[in-house]
């Protein structure tokens, strides 16, 4: 199957990075989200991204404006009726995700492949409120998107042989490095990552060491080019609370329960780079 057309839905931090990769490619865009100042705000970091590639000489004016011009804004899943491909970028959690998908089932046309970016939830349950589950896949991207080279692709219990090969020869076009992964509860990135982030903020938590320390030995010491709070903050400290939960859950292991402290900043509001607040203040 070939794919020209790309609706990404939800246009923050992933949606907007991922909307910028599939229209550096060739690909049109639609950009989705619930609010026009949702979309603007996404279109505004895609802008401020390619102008400083211009600005490097990384690319032309010209082919800024080309890339700009292959996307468009959607507010209404109804425009999910004439597109390949679908990534959902929306927010990580079932019911809404579920939701979209049900939506999508009934728009898309039947040939569409419907992706979803989740960080940590099951494809397989998310295909389970489909007519499709054969064309339900992950795609998960990782942050920032238009940097990062890996693609982490999830096959569900039911996704099939050739859904699988299409989203891997898209994944080359985007110009990043596909690798297969079935679907387990945090595939492999987060079932690997998240437990460190854990651990880190329990280190902080019972007074091992200050934040500033922590990040410290795990960039100077392990190479890291990020310290584990430092990345919490920059992934979300709410999207790395909800990864454990899913974690804890899904694999029943009380080594996954999610410190107390991330429960507490992620109830006060602290959610890190996006929020302005995390481990450190964001001016
Ligand atoms: P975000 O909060 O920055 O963006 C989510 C966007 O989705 C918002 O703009 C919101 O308005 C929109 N949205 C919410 N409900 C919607 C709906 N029903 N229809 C359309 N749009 C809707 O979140 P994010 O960090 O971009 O994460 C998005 C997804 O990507 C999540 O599933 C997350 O787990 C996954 N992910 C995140 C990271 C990361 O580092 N942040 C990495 C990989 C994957």
């Amino acid at each position: 199957m070939t794919i020209q057309t790309v609706m990404v839905i939800g246009a923050g931090q992933m949606g907007s990075g991922i909307a910028q990769v599939c229209a550096q490619a060739g690909f049109t865009v639609k950009l989705n989200d619930i609010k026009q100042e949702f979309f603007e705000r996404g279109l505004g970091v895609i802008t401020k991204n390619l102008s400083r590639d211009v600005e490097k000489g990384r690319k032309t004016e010209e082919e800024k404006q080309g890339i700009l011009g292959r996307i468009t804004m959607s507010l209404d899943l109804q425009d999910a009726a004439d597109v390949d491909l679908v990534i959902e970028a929306a927010v990580e959690n079932m019911e809404i995700k579920q939701s979209i998908f049900k939506q999508l089932d009934t728009i898309a046309p039947k040939h569409a492949i419907l992706a979803t970016n989740t960080s940590s939830l099951p494809i397989t349950e998310i295909a389970a409120v489909t007519e499709r589950p054969e064309q339900v896949i992950g795609m998960h991207f990782m942050n920032p998107v238009p940097v990062m080279k890996l693609v982490e692709i999830i096959r569900g219990l039911a996704t099939a042989d050739e859904v699988y090969q299409s989203v891997e020869e898209m994944t080359r076009k985007l110009g990043k490095t596909p690798v297969e992964v079935n679907d387990f509860p945090g595939f492999v990135s987060n079932r690997i990552l998240l437990p460190m982030i854990n651990e880190a903020i329990y280190a902080l938590y019972e007074g091992v060491a200050s934040k500033e320390a922590i990040d410290d030995v795990m960039k100077l010491g392990m190479n890291h080019p990020m310290g584990p709070l430092t990345l919490a903050d920059f992934i979300g400290l709410d999207t790395c609370l909800s990864i454990m939960e899913i974690l804890h859950e899904g694999l029943g292991d009380s080594k996954y329960r999610p410190c107390p402290l991330l429960r507490k900043y992620v109830a006060a509001g602290w959610l890190g780079k996006k929020s302005g607040r995390g481990f450190y203040v964001y001016e």
